[in-house]
């Protein structure tokens, strides 16, 4: 039950603060009193009064994202249930849940709280809530009404993730079942318009903007390696440039620390004549202690640079920024609904993008951004904006979760921008196989229990396979690892010694047991810290391991599933892995390589495989990564007959009478045959 008297919104907690620690408080609360928000505050709450569905926008960095929520707690909105706070990105949930905390003075996980997946940081006591997009869809699946929140905002909402879109379709049609929900739709961007017209001709409320003027400076030639190129970038600016801080945008983690890495070797060398340079990077898997310090000023005399990936486009708002470094790219997930492969790849950003990014260097002073790409590639080579995920994504987790949530035909769904049929039936098929959905494509109990797990479709069919096969322990084990993040480390002084300890830990059946080894090697040890950096395996990884398997397990026993150990017969475990992810198997090739059994597409063996030297005959993967090759990233060895005893449904022997047993099963092909239709990604309806 709601004790509305314990959550009215502490107005005391900012008197509160005055009194105890008066210069840091105020500082805190004159802060927030120059936002370009603060004067509309007003106006902003009567908007929201009157209005069920409002669009804000307003540039980065005026206040969104931090005020809205609070001012809407203080007009009494808190009063009446959570106001919850969407975010595309984990990073920034968390990280803006933490400065709002601050700001209204409590602890987090009190008044203001986040939950992520795999992270809850809320409590009885919660009002404001951050969160991504993903959770609060996923809570649709709980209480379709979302009878515990009097406000939504979708923020951020320019950048298009999928749950965003779904979320767009979902609430749109929430509204009208509840008046007294209050649904605002928060862009950076000029997408106002469009999101107004799809919200009923809806309130635009704008938010002026304080931007200084920016000037733009391309490359005069194309820049053949982008990241050396920023870079030089950075110490020409930190050695010419007066003072102010620098923003360079990368794709992803591996880069930035080499970034940073090469910048913090390159100033030594420039030895104590030249001031000094902060060098931070930003990306989203990083501790959060580690990103805290990228808000932190510089001290005077000297400069920082912080080397971040996309969340510093607009999600992260960092003030003093006066340079910024554009190479132009980012990494996208893509999606190819023919081939049923997702692959993550570095793209060119949008027009759109690169104005946002450009823009973020002016929001202290006059500013400069320097693109490494030409004038001619911005205007002829980039496109205008930035395709929605939703028409580049694989959408089977999306389905799974609409179709348990009672939506059947996605057809008809109110999609802000439709994905493609192509996709859907991929979907759908996709569903078939993992047994979530039957002929006729409702949804199955198999289907209903993979929904309510927290992972994605193939991950949370092997777990529930798992529980039949007897061997659940284990294969929680395996998510949670495949789930936290790289598990070894290389160092480039000491890689020989890394590979030797890193051998102790091989498993010949290949990387999942592999994994699963270090981990018990780790609890055996008792979790210990010092263990893990003497055999090069990351202490980060293997903590957020364990904590996801703690959740899983209770989730687990939530809906019921029992957790049963293998013990000595490890086939089983691999033989879950099959029932999950029976998409990605490969099958050895003559001379080099693998082909895939569903697209017949050549991928190899990533070098940090433990099977990178056997080459087994038979293979399932992880995840395809694309470098300078295709890549499979962790890999397991199997036996083509498993599949056929698993998955019946989609394997089958190619001509089971003309071949020896043993030939029988080296010719395993999957049991539908796209090519006779060569615009959708159908099944066939043959049985083996
Ligand atoms: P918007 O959502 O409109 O882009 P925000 O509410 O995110 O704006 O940001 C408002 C201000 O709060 C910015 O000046 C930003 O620098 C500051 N801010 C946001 N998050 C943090 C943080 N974690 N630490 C310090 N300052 C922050
Ligand atoms: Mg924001």
């Amino acid at each position: 039950a709601f004790n509305i008297d314990k959550h009215e919104w502490k107005k005391s907690a900012y008197e509160g603060a005055l009194s105890f620690g008066q210069r840091s408080s105020l500082s805190i609360l004159e802060r927030r009193q120059s936002l370009p928000i603060y004067k509309l505050k007003n106006e902003l709450v009567n908007a929201v009064n009157e209005n069920r569905v409002l669009v804000v926008v307003g540039e980065t960095g005026s206040g969104k994202t931090t005020q809205v929520a609070q001012y809407l707690a203080e007009a009494g909105y808190s009063t009446k249930g959570i106001i919850g706070c969407t975010q595309p990105r984990r990073v920034a949930a968390t990280s803006v849940a933490k400065r709002v905390a601050e700001e209204v003075g409590c602890r987090l996980g009190e008044e203001v709280g986040y939950s992520i997946r795999f992270d809850d940081c809320t409590g009885p006591d919660t009002l404001i809530k951050y969160m991504t997009d993903g959770m609060l869809f996923r809570e649709i699946l709980m209480d379709k009404n979302l009878s515990q929140y009097s406000v939504i905002m979708l923020d951020e909402a320019h950048e298009r993730t999928v749950n965003t879109d779904v979320l767009f379709g979902m609430l749109k049609q929430l509204v009208k079942r509840r008046p007294d929900l209050r649904l605002i739709v928060t862009s950076a961007t000029l997408d106002a318009e469009k999101f107004s017209s799809y919200f009923f001709n809806c309130m635009i409320f704008t938010v002026p903007g304080r931007t200084y003027p920016v000037d733009t400076l391309y490359a005069k030639q194309p820049e053949s390696d982008y990241l050396d190129g920023a870079i030089l970038t950075v110490l020409q600016i930190h050695l010419s440039e007066p003072e102010g801080d620098i923003l360079v945008f990368l794709t992803g983690e591996e880069e930035i620390e080499f970034a940073c890495q090469s910048l913090y070797e390159r100033m030594k060398e420039l030895g104590k004549d030249v001031p000094e340079l902060i060098i931070l990077p930003a990306y989203g898997a990083q501790p959060s202690a580690e990103q805290s310090k990228i808000f932190k000023p510089a001290p005077p005399g000297k400069r920082k640079v912080v080397v971040a990936t996309n969340i510093a486009e607009t999600s992260l708002t960092i003030d003093g920024i006066f340079y910024v470094i554009d190479p132009g790219f980012a990494k996208i997930n893509v999606y190819n609904p023919k081939q049923g492969v997702d692959l993550l790849v570095v793209t060119p950003i949008s027009q759109a993008s690169a104005s946002q990014r450009a823009g973020r260097a002016g929001r202290t002073g006059p500013g400069k951004c320097f693109r490494l790409y030409t004038e001619s590639a911005f205007h002829n080579e980039m496109s205008p904006n930035t395709v929605p995920e939703i028409q580049r994504s694989n959408l089977v987790h999306t389905t799974l979760m609409l179709k348990a949530m009672g939506i059947n035909d996605l057809k008809y769904f109110d999609f802000m921008d439709p994905p493609s049929p192509e996709a859907l039936t991929s979907a759908v098929e996709q569903l078939k196989m993992l047994g979530a959905l039957d002929e006729e494509g409702f949804l199955t109990k198999l289907g209903s229990r993979m929904a309510v797990l927290p992972l994605d479709p193939p991950l949370s069919k092997m777990l529930l396979a798992s529980a039949n096969l007897g061997c659940s322990d284990e294969i929680v084990t395996i998510i949670a690892m495949l789930q936290a993040g790289n598990t070894f480390y290389r160092p480039k002084e000491k890689q020989a010694q890394a590979d030797l300890k890193k051998a102790k830990f091989l498993q010949p059946e290949g990387d999942h047991l592999t994994l699963l080894a270090v981990y018990e090697a780790w609890k055996a040890k008792n979790f210990s810290s010092p263990w893990c950096s003497e055999n090069f395996v990351q202490f980060r990884s293997l903590s957020r391991a364990r904590d996801i398997r703690k959740q899983l397990l209770t989730v687990m026993d939530k809906y019921e599933l029992e957790v049963v150990s293998a013990g000595k017969d490890r086939t089983m475990i691999r033989k879950a892995v099959i029932a999950g992810c029976f998409f990605h198997v490969a099958k050895k090739e003559p001379r080099e390589g693998y082909r895939t059994i569903v697209d017949k597409q050549v991928v190899y063996i990533h070098p940090s495989s433990v099977l990178f030297q056997r080459q087994p005959d038979w293979v399932i993967y992880n995840e395809l990564v694309m470098t300078t090759k295709e890549y499979m990233r962790e890999v397991s060895a199997i036996e083509p007959k498993w599949l056929m005893e698993q998955v019946p449904r989609f394997f089958k022997a190619a001509d089971p009478t003309k071949m020896s047993n043993h030939k029988c099963q080296e010719r395993i092909e999957p049991l539908y045959d796209r090519y006779h239709e060569p615009n959708s990604w159908r099944l066939s309806r043959r049985r083996a």
